[in-house]
């Protein structure tokens, strides 16, 4: 029997008890609705459907991409503004990137690490220079996506803007455990192993509440104010990796807590929500640490190269999976060869670059003239193609030649989704027709946020937690009698 998402008011079992608004999910993005919501005076339930609070949030690096000066920036001695942090986030956003949820997330960006502050977290403000992702110190501060790549570099000021909480290695079980403390000593209620199974709408189409699985038994839920869904997004629901994103299922390592499985973005799509950028995912090609790695070339199944090796590994994922049929291999000389810390098969090794391209299979010289292009400019220090940063920027001319394997089905790729329901800037769920649908809400890896595509490590705890925070203040205010 296939599972009815949304329920009209008349058929649907009687109200059991009533609230001003329903946080659905206790992520990074649910705990900061329900702050805010319960700070602004609402009644707030939050239902979790595991045991406890936490969601993929808690299993992250805990890196959120914040700026335009915060504490942290400016006590490692980085300058940095909203608007250089608002033209990084249009030009790496890309191709459309939502103008208004930019703008409002750079303006407002220090004030959102304050908030963090606020909920007891806390942020060394020393730069860790060697990795995007969260340092193995304690350090609070990185390069969390490609600021200092081409062409970036040319279109805003670069600043570090990864902010790690303070503690060595992955850091999200430590801000969800603060996010949640905080949750707990707040107004708002948490009710967990309660899982929201169906929305309620009214005739004339505003979510008016919910059906919800707690302990057991059914509940009926009405939200005065509305219903903020905050349920992760879909990346272990292959029946809709298959319709919308089918290129996913191609990544080996799937990233992401098993509630992640699409069944806020279901409801909310059942219940008259758009969906965007459905296709999208967060696809992290982990070629680094060392940044080192970054002076290896990559090419594709043509033997061609299609871009700058030092970019964050967020954007080198999508260009190879998206792409480049999920083909390339990095290629080393002997000088320069270096191990990237997440292991590689080495698949081809030869004393010319033409011996190198045969054993991959490549087209018959390809691998040559790639090479030789490539390696007359490096010579000058330059990367007429692609812009590489000249640390990088090396002749690979000293046999043996090496490639070492960076095809999505047989080497470390890293996989979410970043689509979802189509919301505007203040968390409002939206039509096709891009109204807002009365009553609904949502925000985190539920909805389609800022990086989709053009992901830098961040921006989802960031985004999800900041709009968020926006759609909890919305459903208060919009509470009725
Ligand atoms: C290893 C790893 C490292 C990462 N590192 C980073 C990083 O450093 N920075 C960054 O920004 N992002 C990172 N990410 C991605 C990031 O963690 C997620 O995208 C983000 O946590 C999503 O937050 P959320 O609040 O939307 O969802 P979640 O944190 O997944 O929370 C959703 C919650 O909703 C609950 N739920 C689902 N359906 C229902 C239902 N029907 N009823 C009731 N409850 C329900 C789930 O149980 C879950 O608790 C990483 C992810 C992983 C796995």
């Amino acid at each position: 029997m296939t599972q009815q998402l949304v329920l009209d008011e008349r058929d649907a079992p009687a109200w059991t008890e009533e609230t001003d608004v329903i946080v659905v999910g206790l992520g990074c993005a649910g705990a900061a609705t329900a702050l805010e919501a319960s700070a602004a005076g609402a009644e707030t339930l939050v239902l979790e459907r595991a045991s406890g609070g936490g969601g993929t949030s808690a299993l992250s690096g805990g890196v959120l991409y914040l700026g335009g000066g915060t504490a942290v920036q400016q006590g490692a001695g980085f300058e940095d503004s909203a608007e250089a942090m608002f033209q990084y986030l249009m030009a790496a956003c890309g191709p459309a990137p939502d103008e208004a949820k930019a703008a409002a997330y750079s303006e407002e960006s220090v004030a959102h690490f304050d908030w963090f502050v606020a909920q007891g977290l806390d942020f060394s403000p020393v730069f860790y220079p060697h990795y995007s992702g969260e340092p193995p110190t304690d350090d609070g501060l990185v390069f969390s996506g490609s600021e200092g790549a081409w062409p970036y570099v040319e279109i805003a000021k670069p600043a570090p803007r990864g902010h790690c909480p303070k503690i060595p290695g992955a850091a999200g079980g430590l801000l969800m455990q603060k996010l949640c403390a905080a949750v707990a000593t707040s107004p708002a209620r948490v009710v967990t192993d309660a899982r929201c199974d169906a929305l309620i709408r009214a005739s004339d189409g505003t979510i008016q509440g919910l059906v919800a699985r707690v302990d057991g038994a059914t509940r009926s839920i009405r939200a005065r104010g509305g219903v903020v869904l905050t349920t992760g997004g879909f990346i272990h629901n292959d029946t809709m990796l298959d319709l919308h994103a089918p290129e996913l299922r191609r990544c080996n390592i799937r990233v992401g807590a098993e509630g992640d499985d699409g069944s806020g973005i279901q409801m909310g799509n059942a219940a008259g929500a758009a969906t965007l950028n459905m296709g999208m995912g967060s696809i992290s090609l982990p070629i680094h640490p060392p940044k080192s790695v970054s002076r290896g070339v990559l090419v594709n199944g043509q033997g061609q190269r299609f871009v700058n090796e030092d970019r964050y590994m967020g954007l080198l994922g999508e260009q190879v999976l998206y792409h480049q049929d999920g083909t390339a291999f990095l290629l080393f000389d002997d000088a320069n060869f270096e191990r990237p810390a997440m292991p590689r098969d080495l698949l081809a090794v030869g004393e010319t670059w033409d011996e190198v391209g045969q054993e991959l299979g490549l087209p018959p010289g390809a691998l040559e003239a790639t090479m030789r292009l490539y390696n007359d400019a490096a010579k000058h220090e330059q990367d007429p193609a692609f812009h590489k940063r000249p640390p990088y920027v090396v002749p690979l001319d000293q046999p043996p030649f090496g490639a070492l394997d960076c095809r999505v089905e047989s080497s470390p790729f890293a996989a979410f989704t970043l689509g979802g329901l189509h919301t505007n800037e203040w968390g409002e769920v939206l039509t096709p027709a891009g109204e807002p649908l009365p009553g609904l809400y949502g925000a985190g890896r539920a909805t389609s946020g800022l990086a989709a595509p053009g992901y830098s490590s961040g921006l989802s705890l960031g985004d999800g937690s900041f709009f968020g925070r926006r759609a909890g203040r919305r459903a208060a205010e919009q509470r009725r009698s």
